[in-house]
């Protein structure tokens, strides 16, 4: 042991050197690539209760965060959460079901399975319309369940299902929700919150929490995840027994609203990085802007995936362009491993599947830009021609 002490130190500076001349590209779902600039805001120590240096970029970042749903802080605000996206869903989920509520969770994938897993844990009521994971949702099933089950208080949606890169269909579902007033809509917009539209303070009026984080869209840097809410819906929830300390969503977010801070350890750096990446995301036009880049990062990706013989594992009709899944050919000569191994020596990052069917991800988010997917992709050739396959594969 006591030798470890001091050749340790060693090896994790070497380590640490070799990474710093890495310069990887994250084709991931996040943690992603961001810019230098929003790196560099974090080169700054500042105090939780710092008021200039920090109390106000909170502030700031709450209040853009409104604007970017396009609601008005006079009826809405934003909580931020410590932790990954799933501490947020687990707050709000926690949180806003009450024991005499129900929740109804559209379930097409291995996010809104986790949901049902924090029900389960929580003890919370729920019921679920399942899909399979290469389908969209459908809001005829929720309006034909919601004819006949009036024990649904809340419906529990994932906007982007990034299991498989499917977009499910946020309008038609709060456009049949206008025929149920008292159904309030949670969404986990997680992957698609700052590229695909949002709009809290019109169409999608219904729904009354949305969740996302800032590793995704927004291009920051893990650490803490947030919801968009309603006050109306959530000053409701005044009074109510908590079930959990650290996720009680009402207290976190009074906690932000009325003194400023956090209760607990507040994630300074990835805050500060935060107010970089909205305000660039706000400079590239928003979620118009940051979606046009993201679908020609898509395109580029369709294009090679195409050429290369490969197959998507989503029909076009419901496929975002956050994240595509690719079949695995089932040529004996494959090896996804392989293929994970020989990008990543040459600096980019894939992701394993998670779908019914074995697939491998690409996710083209972050400051990644359509040369770099077109670069990926001649790697990805490269990569199958080193498996000893032949282009297109069959
Ligand atoms: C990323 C993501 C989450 C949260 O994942 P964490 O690993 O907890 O950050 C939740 N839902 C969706 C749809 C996501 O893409």
């Amino acid at each position: 042991m006591k030798r470890l002490r001091y050749v340790l130190p060693l090896t994790i500076h070497r380590a640490v050197s070799t990474e710093a001349k890495r310069h990887l590209k994250l084709f991931t779902p996040g943690p992603l690539s961001t810019t230098d600039s929003v790196k560099r805001r974090m080169m700054v120590d500042v105090g939780s209760r710092d008021e200039i240096g920090f109390l106000q970029v909170v502030r700031d970042v709450r209040q853009r965060l409104v604007v970017a749903s396009q609601a008005t802080p006079e009826t809405h605000d934003a909580v931020l959460v410590q932790g990954a996206g799933t501490h947020a869903v687990e707050s709000v989920l926690g949180s806003v079901i009450g024991k005499s509520d129900r929740v109804l969770i559209l379930n097409n994938g291995s996010y809104g399975e986790r949901q049902k897993q924090v029900c389960r844990i929580l003890n919370l009521p729920f019921d679920s319309i399942d899909y399979p994971d290469n389908q969209a949702v459908r809001a005829e099933d929720l309006v034909d369940r919601l004819r006949t089950d009036s024990s649904i208080t809340h419906v529990s949606m994932i906007h982007l299902e990034t299991t498989a890169g499917v977009i499910n269909p946020l309008s038609p579902v709060c456009d049949a929700l206008s025929e149920f007033p008292h159904v309030h809509l949670i969404l986990d917009s997680m992957s698609a919150f700052g590229a695909y539209e949002v709009d809290l303070g019109g169409r999608h009026s219904a729904c009354k929490y949305l969740i996302s984080s800032a590793n995704k869209n927004m291009q920051g840097v893990p650490g803490f995840s947030f919801c968009v809410y309603e006050r109306k819906a959530l000053e409701a929830l005044s009074g109510r027994r908590p079930r959990s300390l650290a996720l009680d969503l009402y207290q976190q977010a009074k906690g932000l609203s009325d003194g400023g801070q956090f209760r607990f350890t507040a994630p300074t750096h990835a805050i500060l990085a935060f107010q970089q990446a909205i305000m660039e995301w706000e400079a590239e036009g928003g979620w118009l802007g940051r979606s046009e880049r993201y679908k020609a990062n898509y395109e580029a990706i369709k294009r090679g995936i195409e050429r290369l013989g490969l197959r998507f594992y989503v029909d076009e009709a419901c496929r975002g362009y956050i994240i595509s899944a690719i079949c695995e050919p089932s040529h004996p000569k494959w090896s996804s491993h392989l293929l994970y191994d020989y990008l990543f020596e040459r600096g980019f990052v894939i992701y394993p599947g998670k779908t019914s069917e074995n697939t491998f991800r690409i996710g083209n988010i972050g400051n990644i830009h359509p040369e770099d997917c077109a670069e990926l992709v001649l790697n990805i050739e490269m990569g199958i021609k080193h498996m000893g396959l032949q282009i297109p594969v069959q």
